[in-house]
């Protein structure tokens, strides 16, 4: 079981920003921006892109949609902010459980 398992099932806490029947949001333990949240589905099939099949075509648009919302909830949705996710090793995804990032709240380096 991830890490992200055990703080959907409230067995690790987590600071949450936003939590639905489909997804959670909540801060990263160590932020890389002045907000970095991660937001994560509650379905544990995907452990990142690469499992992602059309049954998830359904999820992966509510995620994309939700987005902008918790961004809003933030603040940060005005200024601008970075979505990004870590898909395998040579992006170093340290937790394999589908997660996309939110950065923002202060100018970010250009990729
Ligand atoms: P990845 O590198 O897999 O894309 O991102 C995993 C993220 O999860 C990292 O940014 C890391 O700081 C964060 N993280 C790891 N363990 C925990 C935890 O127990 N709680 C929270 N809130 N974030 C965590």
């Amino acid at each position: 079981m991830t890490i992200f398992a055990k703080i959907i099932q409230g067995a690790i806490p987590c600071n949450k920003v936003y939590e639905d029947e489909h997804i959670l949001a909540f801060h990263d333990i160590a932020p890389r921006a002045k907000v970095h949240v991660l937001v994560i589905p509650k379905q544990m099939h995907l452990a990142g892109l690469q499992d992602v099949s059309d049954a998830d075509r359904e999820l992966m648009g509510y995620m994309m949609a939700k987005i902008p919302h918790i961004a809003a909830l933030l603040g940060v949705d005005k200024t601008g902010y970075r979505v990004v996710t870590n898909n395998g090793p040579h992006s170093g995804q340290e937790v394999p459980h589908l997660h996309f990032h939110i950065l923002g709240g202060e100018q970010l380096k250009h990729l």
